[in-house]
């Protein structure tokens, strides 16, 4: 499973924005957004001028790295999406946020969605009761999360949560806290998902 294993906060610096890749750190005056740091690279600073297609390529960018994937796997979510009878780009964003690695990190068990992707291949999260090691599988209405028994009171899983609090957890899901378990209430819609995001974007950007 191919990854990208560059530095994270550059990604952010890119995107000219904070796309909380880091987990806790995301939330001190380190983060390198906060710090102001500029585009990276020798010409970062000096790569402006606006036309759509960096528009459309730049909210690609964003989400494809909001939920650490690559252009391979990003972009074959997309064509499920169009093969689905809804509204294209509303499939995209409900089949990120269906995943198994995102729904972890959404409740809180670990501080990150990368950090959550590798709890998920590591084992620790079950999914109705088993084991589910691929962090891209898709969760349904009625799936219930947890992290499993052993690692429940691991002290990062503990922190992670503690430090979530300040996250709200979205409506589509629910929290027992004391287990350490989580319920996909049902599917989200659309102001549910992700916010700050144009995913028609990304569309008019694959359907060039
Ligand atoms: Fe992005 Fe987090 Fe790094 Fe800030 S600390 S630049 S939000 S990854």
């Amino acid at each position: 499973m191919a990854k990208y294993c560059g530095p994270v906060c550059r990604l952010c610096r890119r995107e000219g924005e904070k796309l909380f890749l880091k987990g806790d750190r995301c939330y001190t005056n380190k983060c390198a957004i906060e710090r102001r740091e500029g585009a990276p690279g020798q010409h970062g600073k000096g790569r402006q001028g606006h036309s759509d297609f960096k528009a459309q390529l730049r909210e690609k960018q964003k989400v494809k790295r909001i939920f650490g994937m690559l252009e391979r796997s990003f972009r074959l979510v997309y064509e499920r999406a169009t093969k689905s009878k809804g509204v294209t780009g509303t499939e995209l964003l409900l089949s990120l946020e269906r995943r198994i690695d995102n729904v972890t990190y959404r409740l809180g068990f670990a501080a990150s969605r990368r950090l959550a992707r590798q709890m998920v291949s590591h084992g620790l999260v079950l999914v109705n009761g088993k084991p589910m090691t691929i962090p891209s599988a898709m969760l349904k209405a009625g799936d219930i999360v947890e992290v499993r028994e052993k690692n429940k009171q691991n002290a990062g899983v503990a922190a992670s949560m503690a430090a979530a609090e300040s996250r709200v957890i979205p409506e589509w899901l629910s929290l027992d806290k004391a287990g350490v378990k989580g319920t996909v209430n049902a599917l989200p819609t659309r102001p549910q998902m992700l916010q700050g995001v144009n995913e028609q974007l990304i569309v008019e950007l694959y359907s060039r």
